[in-house]
Order: C-alpha cells, then sequence, then structure tokens
C-alpha cells in the first residue's frame, strides 16, 4: 500500500466536513484542500481574486468552473500533494469540475468519495450557531459565554461568525447544494467511488466510520 492518501469529502455545509477534515489530516498526515478557505484567504489578502470570489461568496453563488479548475490544479502539483496525496473538501462543486479533476488526478486516481450526509435542517441549526477561525479555520460553537469574536484556542486567531453564515445565505447555499451539487453523487455513484456516511452521530463515531472506509479504498486502491 503506497503512502498517503487521495480523498474528496462531500456534503452540506454544516455536515461536519471542516472538524473530520483536520482529524483525518492529522490521521493520514496528509494536506487538508479546501477552496473555500483559500477564496477566504484570497478575500483577504485583496488579490483579484479575492475581490471577485468576495462578492460572490456574499451572494451566495459559486465560483466560475474554469478559474477553481485552475486553483486545484496548482494546488494538487505542489509537493505535499504529490506525495502524501490530499483531502479536497469543496471542490469539484459540479459535475464539469469533478471531469476536470479525473484528469488532472489521472496519474494518481482519487481513492474514494465520502459523502457526510447530515439532514437539511440540521445543518440549518448547527451552521447558525457555527463560529470558525478566521486564520487556521478550526470550527466552534457559539456560547451564551463567548462575545464575537473571540481567541482561537489553536492558533490564537479571531474566532468570528462568517458572513455567509447567515439564514439567507444559507438557505441559498442548500439550495445550490442540491441542485448543483448532488448530480456529483451520481457520477460518483456510478462507478463505485462513492461511499455514504452517516453524519448525525457523534464525531467521534463519524471519524471511526470515515477512517474505516479510507482504509478499505486504499487497501483495493
Ligand atoms: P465553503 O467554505 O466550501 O462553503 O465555500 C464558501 C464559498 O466559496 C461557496 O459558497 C462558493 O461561493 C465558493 N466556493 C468554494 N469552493 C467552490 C468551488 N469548488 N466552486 C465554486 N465556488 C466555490
Amino acid at each position: 500500500m503506497t503512502a498517503g492518501v487521495r480523498l474528496i469529502i462531500m456534503g452540506r455545509q454544516g455536515a461536519g466536513k471542516g472538524t473530520q477534515c483536520q482529524r483525518i489530516s492529522r490521521h493520514y498526515v496528509v494536506p487538508h484542500i479546501s477552496t473555500g478557505d483559500i477564496l477566504r484567504a484570497a478575500v483577504r489578502e485583496g488579490t483579484e481574486l479575492g475581490k471577485m470570489a468576495g462578492q460572490v461568496i456574499k451572494a451566495g453563488r459559486l465560483v466560475g468552473d474554469d478559474i477553481m479548475i485552475e486553483i486545484i490544479r496548482e494546488r494538487l502539483e505542489q509537493d505535499d500533494a504529490r506525495t502524501r496525496g490530499y483531502i479536497l473538501d469543496g471542490f469539484p462543486r459540479t459535475v464539469a469540475q469533478a471531469i476536470a479533476l479525473d484528469a488532472i488526478a489521472a496519474e494518481r486516481p482519487i481513492h474514494v468519495v465520502l459523502d457526510l450526509d447530515v439532514p437539511r435542517e440540521l445543518v440549518i441549526q448547527r451552521i447558525s450557531a457555527r463560529r470558525v477561525c478566521r486564520d487556521c479555520g478550526t470550527n466552534y460553537v457559539a456560547t451564551t459565554q463567548k462575545r464575537d469574536p473571540w481567541i482561537c484556542d489553536s492558533c490564537g486567531g479571531d474566532v468570528i461568525h462568517r458572513n455567509d453564515d447567515t439564514p439567507e445565505s444559507i438557505s441559498q447555499r442548500l439550495d445550490l447544494y442540491e441542485s448543483q451539487t448532488s448530480p456529483l453523487l451520481d457520477f460518483y455513484g456510478r462507478d463505485g467511488r462513492l461511499v455514504e456516511i452517516d453524519g448525525s452521530v457523534s464525531p467521534n463515531e463519524v471519524f471511526g466510520t470515515l477512517t474505516a472506509a479510507i482504509d478499505h479504498a486504499r487497501k483495493n486502491g
């Protein structure tokens, strides 16, 4: 079995992908590549990409396929991804992105696509209470004891309420997920790469099921 793992994690916003990706990344020593984090970093840096992406994210729409495919092509060429593999989070979001990814990853194909399944009502509750570190992306749950923003335990950055975590934006992003991203489940389901994971149980149970599915896929991949 080769070192590292190449996987895609899917699931509605708020399904727990961020938390599970951090754990998987440490466990298998692979980079966690989140296109949402890449775009938010560009927004903070005020680059041309960031200026455009900031407006698109705020409006709850998707950044264009060509731009996203180029971002991923460059990122997957970096040494860490080439040698260790990667966890892709937030990419692909459309079938066009998935087709492009298969071409980019042709030499070192994806081991498995994991779908973290959590019902819509539950993710709306979770996202409304979600707070996230602006610097390292660690997720927190809002409490009445803490006022926004507070300091991240992991890196000392600001923990904030993301400005796209409003009820209107959440609802629009979930609708987008259903219409544009759900076809990906059919795409990956057809060739047997998709594994459904129940994301509504405890984080430890979810992690156990995820690692079992990843280990199984690596053994056979
Ligand atoms: P996320 O943190 O994954 O929820 O991403 C936040 C926002 O970034 C999304 O609502 C989109 O506007 C944009 N975005 C992230 N990944 C992609 C992608 N693969 N394709 C298009 N837009 C994306």
